[in-house]
């Protein structure tokens, strides 16, 4: 793709505004939105992509995905490893790990990339695996894709797989993640013998760093292991409120109706944000129960009902813990629908937000989008209606980046 410095979009749909609408885009920010008739200002644009009455959002944003564990499921088969859950799909990922190369890990995480960007995403946070057998450059190995990738702003979350208490090392080298370009500290209690030791170390680390937390948390189809209402309180304790971010959270669809509701309440107090990962949770989840066993996606409208801002993400891209890919954030938009019987539009267009809006709000730094004077990062995509984009998981048409537009495909 040539480089273009000024270029327009005009014949936007806009969600929330009436009419069609241009905007102005110099050197990868956006200068103007103005109706559509309001015409050029200044030198003319070097590019004009007419979206004839298409829909253009602000791009999507993936709030949790993983690219050191991508497309690996040929190689899972070949070690006659697949199935099993969770704990399977953690032992499977880690013999893998001893063998993969890192120039085999970067051909597939560019895999992702690529998909993620063909599907109208702007901006992801990354979770990069430290432990044990992670390698020593994992996180520049990371800062050098993010580096090749302009049109996608990743920000990096130093993540420890299996816990801390099992490796003294593991804090350390946590420590060396966030100097090297990681961001946000990690965290997965449900990997660790003794969760709550292990909730405390990395929340003493973020507090540390002065970094935002993001929890790999209650991913367990039995209530007993819920210990969200343990993080709460140790939240507000360390003064984390509006800075942390816990993914999965399907033990939540275990518990009964009040305690679900009196959990949801105090997240919303704490200002935790919780990411659901529709595909991941509905394979993982399910398995010990011989009659109608839970599907694992969390209760996303009690959460809502109840303030908590509510995203979904992506997670993973064919291996032990998801094996299909997500074409574009709205194909989990459309499945959490489904999972939570979202059926009216305000509900559905809540599920918008839960890709495109709450997410940016959750990121730890500046996601581009569609704000005069920030930088553009949009998608259009050939609907009438916003709600469209959840109803048919539209795939987009074009993107809009820094670089200048990209054409994506024929209209969904
Ligand atoms: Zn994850």
């Amino acid at each position: 793709v040539a480089e273009v410095s000024r270029y327009a979009i005009t014949g936007a749909l806009l969600r929330g505004r009436v009419g069609t609408w241009r905007v102005d885009v110099d050197s990868g920010v956006v200068d103007r939105i103005v109706p559509d008739d309001a015409g050029t200002v200044g030198d003319r644009p070097d590019e004009v992509v007419d979206l004839r009455g298409q829909l253009l959002l602000p791009g999507l944003v993936d709030l949790h995905v993983h690219l050191d564990k991508a497309y690996q499921l040929r190689d899972l088969e070949r070690l006659g490893e697949g199935g099993g859950g969770i704990e399977g799909a953690l032992r499977a990922t880690s013999r893998l790990r001893d063998e993969l190369t890192t120039d085999r890990i970067v051909a597939n995480a560019r895999r992702v990339l690529d998909v993620m960007a063909t599907g109208g995403t702007v901006a992801a946070r990354v979770h990069v695996e430290i432990g044990p057998s992670s390698p020593p450059d994992a996180v520049p190995v990371h800062v050098a894709l993010a580096a090749a990738t302009p049109d996608l702003r990743l920000e990096f979350v130093a993540f420890p797989q299996h816990g801390t208490t099992t490796d003294p090392g593991v804090v350390r080298r946590l420590a060396e993640a966030m100097a090297q370009g990681c961001t946000v500290v990690g965290g997965c209690p449900y990997a660790d013998p003794d969760p709550l030791a292990h909730l405390d170390t990395v929340i003493g680390l973020a507090v540390d760093t002065g970094s935002p937390l993001d929890l790999h948390l209650d991913l367990s189809d039995d209530v007993d292991d819920l210990l969200l209402d343990q993080v709460v309180p140790r939240v507000e304790k360390a003064g984390l409120q509006g800075r942390v971010v816990v993914g999965h959270v399907t033990a939540l669809t275990a518990a009964p109706p009040d305690r679900v509701r009196e959990i949801a309440a105090a997240v919303a107090a704490a200002g935790i944000t919780v990411v659901s990962i529709p595909t991941t949770d509905l394979f993982l989840s399910g398995r010990g129960s011989p009659q109608a066993p839970t599907r694992g996606v969390t209760r996303i409208g009690e959460l809502a009902d109840a303030g908590v801002p509510v995203a979904l993400a992506s997670n993973n891209y064919e291996n032990a813990f998801t094996p299909v890919t997500m074409p574009s954030l709205t194909h989990a938009a459309w499945l959490a629908c489904l999972t939570n019987h979202r059926a009216s539009e305000s509900q559905q267009l809540h599920l918008l937000d839960a890709i495109t809006t709450t997410p940016r709000g959750a990121m730890a730094g500046p996601v581009p989008g569609l704000t005069v004077g920030g930088p553009i990062g949009a998608a259009a995509f050939g609907v009438a209606d916003a709600v469209d984009v959840v109803r048919i998981a539209a795939r987009p048409s074009w993107r809009f980046g820094p670089a200048g537009p990209r054409r994506l495909g024929p209209a969904s």
